[in-house]
C-alpha cells in the first residue's frame, strides 16, 4: 500500500476550490447524480462476503505448509469468509523460526486491548511463548504459516468482552461494508428537508471523486485460539469472558475469539513520533442554539472538561491556519521528544520545531487538511437535521435517518494518527504516514444516549454560556469579528 505523504496533491486543490460549493449543492441540487459505487442498504445483514474486500497487502509466504489442528479446520469457513488469519501457540519442530512471534501489551481503550507483535527468538531470552499465524486459505488439512516480517508492523486488537461492545468480526464487517465506502467515489442516500414546506424526501448525493482509502487502516481478522487467549488474558486483566454475544459458544476466558490486525501507528523512540488527534465534530451541531458561543465539541468541553491543557477546538483543524495549529502541535510533539531523544537540549528543540512544523503544515495546507475536510463533509451530509430532529421522521424514513446518524457519529469518534519519521543527524522533509482509526460502526443502541447528551448540552447552556471558557473556539472568534466589523461600521457612520 502506498503511504500518503506530506506533499501537496490534486485532491487538496480540488477541495480548496470546490468543497464549499459541493457542500451547498449536494443535498438538493445533485438529485440523481451518477454514482459509481452503491453503498449497501441501511440495514445490517448477517456476516457475509465483503462488499469491498480488503486488498491483499501481505506478500506471499515462502514457508512450507503446516498441518492444521482440528479446531482450526472446524471453523475454517468463517475464517476464509473474513479473509482472515488464524493464530495458534506453536513451538514444535515443524514450525520455521521465521514464523514465530510473541505478543507484548501496548495499551487499551474502552472496549479493546492492543498488543504489539514482536519477533520470538528463543525460549532462553523471551518472556512468553511463541505463536504462529496461519493463512486461513487451508488446503486440505494444511495451511501456510505467515512469515513474521509481514506481521511486525502491526498490532493485535482484542475485544475485552464487555457488554454492548462489538466483537471484532462485527467491527470488521461494519468497517468494510458501511464505513470504508464513504472514502471512495460513489453516492449516498440522505434525507433532505425542504426549508419552506418541511417536506422530507430521500435524495441521492454524490461523494467527491476521490479515493481516500489509503488513509484507512486495513482490518485483518484473526481467529485467536484457546492457547492464545489464555496467554493474552494473563497479560491483561481487562480481558474478560465474552458472554455478551448470542453467537458466543462459550463463556470461558480462553474460548476462541476474533481479533484484528491493524497497522502499528505507535511511535518508535529515536526514529518517529505519532500525533493522535480526535477530530470529533468538525462542523457545528445542527441543533445548536442560534446564540451559540461555541461549537459542539467545545460545548461538551465546557460541560465536562477533559485535559484542558491538551484541548483544541476541532474546527481549527478544518479552518485554522498553520500558526493557529502550531502551538498545540508543538506541545504534543514536545511531550514525546523532550528528554527521550538522547540529544543535547538545543538539538532537541530544533528537532521538536522541525517535526512540529512538518505536522502543522500537513494539517493546514497538506493532505491532512483535505482528509479532515472530507470527514467534515461526510458528517454534514449524513446528519443535517441532528439527533433531536429524529422524532419528526416518519416510520419509513427513520431507518435511513438512524443509519446515516450512526455513520456520522462514527466519524465524530474516529482518531487521526500522524506518524512522522525523523533522524537526529539531519532535518530532512519528513515522511508522514497518516491513518484514520477507531472507525467502528456505531450501534443503534447508542441513539438514546446521543439524544440525551445533546439535550443536556442545550439545557445546561453549554453552547451559549457567555461567561464560560471560550477555549479558543472558532465560532466565538467569528462572532467577535462580526461584532467588531459591525461596531466599526457604526462608528464610521
Ligand atoms: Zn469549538
Amino acid at each position: 500500500m502506498a503511504h500518503p505523504r506530506a506533499n501537496g496533491s490534486q485532491e487538496q486543490i480540488q477541495y480548496d476550490n470546490h468543497e464549499q460549493q459541493h457542500r451547498e449543492t449536494t443535498s438538493a441540487d445533485n438529485l440523481g447524480a451518477p454514482s459509481t459505487i452503491q453503498r449497501s442498504a441501511p440495514c445490517e445483514p448477517e456476516i457475509g462476503p465483503f462488499v469491498d474486500s480488503p486488498s491483499p497487502t501481505y506478500p506471499a509466504s515462502s514457508l512450507d505448509p503446516l498441518q492444521v489442528p482440528s479446531e482450526v479446520l472446524a471453523d475454517s469457513t468463517s475464517a476464509r469468509r473474513l479473509d482472515a488469519h488464524c493464530c495458534l501457540a506453536r513451538n514444535d519442530e515443524g514450525v520455521p523460526s521465521t514464523a514465530l512471534v510473541r505478543f507484548e501489551y501496548l495499551n487499551q481503550g474502552g472496549a479493546n486491548v492492543i498488543f504489539k507483535i514482536l519477533p520470538w527468538w528463543h525460549a532462553s531470552v523471551e518472556p512468553g511463548p511463541p505463536f504462529v499465524f496461519l493463512d486461513a486459505k487451508i488446503d486440505g488439512t494444511k495451511a501456510i504459516p505467515l512469515h513474521r516480517k509481514v506481521l511486525l508492523r502491526q498490532v493485535l486488537r482484542v475485544n475485552k468482552g464487555l457488554e454492548k461492545t462489538l466483537r471484532c468480526d462485527e467491527v470488521i464487517f461494519g468497517f468494510y461494508n458501511h464505513v470504508r465506502p464513504l472514502f471512495l467515489p460513489g453516492s449516498i442516500e440522505v434525507v433532505h428537508t425542504d426549508s419552506e414546506t418541511g417536506t422530507m424526501t430521500v435524495v441521492q448525493t454524490s461523494l467527491p471523486s476521490l479515493d481516500l482509502t489509503n488513509y484507512l487502516m486495513e482490518h485483518r481478522g484473526v481467529m485467536l485460539y484457546s492457547t492464545v487467549m489464555a496467554y493474552l488474558s494473563s497479560k491483561s486483566d481487562a480481558i474478560v469472558a465474552e458472554t455478551h454475544s448470542e453467537s458466543s459458544t462459550s463463556s470461558h476466558l480462553t474460548a476462541k475469539r476474533w481479533g484484528i490486525c491493524l497497522p502499528d501507528m505507535s511511535p518508535m523512540p529515536g526514529s518517529s513520533v505519532t500525533l493522535e488527534i480526535k477530530p470529533k465534530w468538525l462542523a457545528q451541531s445542527p441543533t445548536a442554539p442560534k446564540n451559540a458561543q461555541r461549537c459542539r465539541t467545545c460545548a461538551l468541553q465546557v460541560a465536562k472538561p477533559k485535559d484542558p491543557n491538551k484541548y483544541l477546538c476541532p474546527l481549527l483543524l478544518v479552518e485554522g491556519s498553520r500558526d493557529d495549529l502550531y502551538p498545540w502541535v508543538s506541545a504534543r510533539v514536545e511531550e514525546q521528544l523532550a528528554g527521550t531523544a538522547d540529544l543535547p537540549t538545543r538539538r532537541q528543540m530544533e528537532l521538536i520545531t522541525h517535526v512540529s512544523s512538518q505536522i502543522s503544515t500537513y494539517l493546514s495546507e497538506g493532505d491532512g487538511r483535505s482528509l479532515l475536510r472530507h470527514i467534515r463533509l461526510l458528517q454534514t451530509l449524513l446528519d443535517p437535521q441532528g439527533v433531536l430532529g429524529r422524532d419528526q421522521f416518519s416510520a419509513d424514513l427513520r431507518p435511513l435517518f438512524d443509519y446515516n446518524l450512526r455513520l456520522a457519529m462514527t466519524l465524530r469518534d474516529c482518531s487521526l494518527y500522524i506518524k512522522v519519521g525523523y533522524t537526529t543527524s539531519k532535518m530532512d522533509a519528513a515522511i508522514i504516514d497518516c491513518r484514520l482509526g477507531d472507525m467502528d460502526f456505531k450501534s443503534p443502541d447508542k441513539i438514546v444516549d446521543w439524544h440525551q447528551k445533546e439535550w443536556d448540552l442545550i439545557n445546561c447552556a453549554a453552547y451559549s454560556l457567555e461567561s464560560g471558557d471560550h477555549l479558543g473556539c472558532v465560532i466565538l472568534g467569528k462572532a467577535r469579528r462580526r461584532q467588531g466589523r459591525s461596531g466599526s461600521f457604526l462608528v464610521n457612520t
